[in-house]
């Protein structure tokens, strides 16, 4: 039974709000799910109904919801100066702030920042950066971007053609030109009879395989999500990257790190670069430099990068760049992870038991694998465990039908395919770890009884 309140949302929502990426047949049929509040680790929706938030939102509420020394520094900065821009010359103090905080908590070779509105202008920016840059280095033919299949790089039409998602390519005459896609490490749905070091090792190979056959004379970058989020948490086998890195190591390629996801305490460390040792020459951030309380992104690069691009005008930029109340709420949230020392506890703490309990999931007979990195994690749902199959005849199907049951339950997660996808937020307490798999487990055992 819904309240007339939630019926009201609803009819009107119908009305005239187009949402992005949700499953139209059932949004029409069942109508939207109205989320009015947000308090640590839990939402609640117009019926009062209350849900563990397992995604942090959309992996970016990482200090948890409705934190009020946010709500007061962004107070503080609109009643100073609301807005700026930061063109033509021009700067301000939480800009300033910003640029040299995030590069204290980067690598030391990465020393500038390009701010952006949201992940996918970060990504735009990087097209457009790595081209430039080799362009003013006098290798204007230095274009080709790789990419690799399944990948997630954002929804405007330079992030979406990077990203190598097939049904996002089919609307709107996607990938634009230069960009191609190559192996993903997904052991576990692609990696056969190898064994996971095997296939990092394949999958890389197969990124040295398209720079053969393109030519390094004709490639601009390498990109890449250190974890692989919407495309299922693919934590990549831990062959993968240091074979990346020697294919890459003496080539004029840049490696661009995404790490809109794992940017900024994912995985136990400040970035996914530093967990699996990647070195990049540039780095997309969003999601977790704000934790989502206000639209935020950039570019991170490094200081042999910036001083090329620092040499001519970029013709590029967004009015958002930097927003001066935008930049705030990062600087508070960035105080906060370090105050608290929420990175450590998602490394030594929550993070460590939250796993535990994760990959005991894997003895329930619907879980092919339950893997897990910091707080970001996948259960994959399969149709015939000892096989390791993932092919459930109608795909998503299970998926879909999982997370719906797993919201009924009270814990919100993600399906992608037939996988069920967490990233709690980094201040999730021990009490509610032990509610999100309790929760999941019912789930797994709802969804079994509802399948068969
Ligand atoms: N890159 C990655 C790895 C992402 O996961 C996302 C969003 O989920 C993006 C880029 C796009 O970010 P935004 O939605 O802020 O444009």
């Amino acid at each position: 039974m819904i309240s007339n309140i939630t019926a009201d949302y609803r009819a009107r929502d119908a009305a005239h709000h187009l949402h992005p990426f949700s499953e139209m047949r059932a949004l029409n049929a069942e109508g939207s799910r109205v989320v009015v509040r947000g308090e640590g680790s839990w939402i609640w929706d117009s019926d009062g109904r209350r849900a563990l938030d397992g995604m942090s939102g959309l992996w970016c509420v990482n200090i948890g919801h409705g934190r009020r020394e946010i709500a007061a520094a962004v107070t503080r900065q609109m009643a100073e100066l609301s807005y700026t821009n930061t063109f033509f010359k021009s700067t301000h103090p939480p800009a300033i702030a910003l640029a040299e905080k995030i590069a204290t908590l980067t690598q030391p070779h990465l020393s500038h920042v390009f701010f952006t509105g949201s992940g996918s202008e970060a990504n735009d920016t990087v097209v457009r950066m790595v081209r430039h840059y080799w362009a003013e280095r006098g290798k204007p033919a230095k274009q080709v971007i790789i990419s690799r299949r399944n990948a997630y790089h954002g929804s405007t039409m330079a992030g979406a053609s990077l990203g190598g998602m097939k049904p996002m390519h089919a609307q709107g005459g996607l990938p634009i030109p230069g960009i191609v896609h190559r192996a993903q490490p997904y052991w576990f749905g692609e990696g056969g009879e190898m064994s996971p070091e095997e296939f990092g090792i394949a999958a890389a190979r197969d990124i040295e395989a398209a720079i053969e056959e393109i030519g390094e004379d004709n490639i601009a970058a390498f990109i890449a999500e250190p974890i692989q989020g919407a495309g299922g948490v693919i934590i990549p086998p831990e062959t993968y990257w240091p074979e990346i890195a020697r294919i890459l190591a003496g080539r004029e390629i840049l490696t661009v790190a995404d790490e809109v996801i794992c940017g900024f305490g994912r995985t136990g460390r400040w970035f996914g670069s530093d967990f699996f040792g990647i070195r990049p020459d540039l780095m997309s951030i969003a999601k977790g430099l704000s934790s989502g309380y206000l639209p935020i992104g950039g570019v991170v690069v490094s200081s042999a990068v910036a001083e090329v691009l620092s040499a001519n005008e970029f013709n590029h930029g967004f009015t958002y760049s930097a927003h001066p109340v935008c930049c705030a709420a990062a600087l508070e949230n960035l105080r906060i992870l370090e105050e608290e020392r929420l990175v450590d506890r998602v490394a030594e703490e929550i993070g460590p038991y939250l796993q535990r309990g994760w990959r005991a999931l894997a003895d329930h007979p619907l879980v092919g694998e339950a893997r897990m990195v910091g707080l970001i994690g996948a259960l994959e749902l399969v149709p015939d465990k000892p096989s390791r199959s993932v092919a459930f005849p109608d795909t998503g199907k299970v998926g879909t039908l999982a997370r719906d049951l797993s919201i009924a339950n009270g814990l919100v997660m993600r399906a992608v395919r037939d996988s069920l996808i967490i990233a709690p937020p980094f201040t999730l307490s021990f009490e509610e770890a032990d509610f999100l798999l309790a929760a999941a487990r019912k789930t797994l055992d709802d969804t079994l009884d509802a399948a068969r």
